[in-house]
């Protein structure tokens, strides 16, 4: 499973990057975005995803649902 980032909600701040494992986290042409290949929604590293954990706008990191 991964995670994606919203595009209407995220401001580009660019904070989740640095904090990512597994280097899923690029910065898109208009918004940061993740790589759902590589993203592991931070199993093995953390208890928690710590893109959401350092994202203040709520709700602009969610799980990725397969489609
Ligand atoms: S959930 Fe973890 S591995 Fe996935 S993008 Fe966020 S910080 Fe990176
Ligand atoms: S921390 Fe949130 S608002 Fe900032 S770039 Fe990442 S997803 Fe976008």
């Amino acid at each position: 499973m991964a995670m994606y980032i919203v595009s209407q909600e995220c401001i580009a701040c660019g904070d989740c990057e640095p904090v990512c494992p597994t280097n899923s986290i690029i910065e898109g042409k208009i918004v940061f975005e993740i790589d759902a290949e590589t993203c592991t929604e931070c199993e093995g590293d953390y208890n928690e995803p710590q893109c959401v954990a350092i994202c203040e706008i709520p709700n602009c990191i969610l799980p990725l649902k397969a489609a």
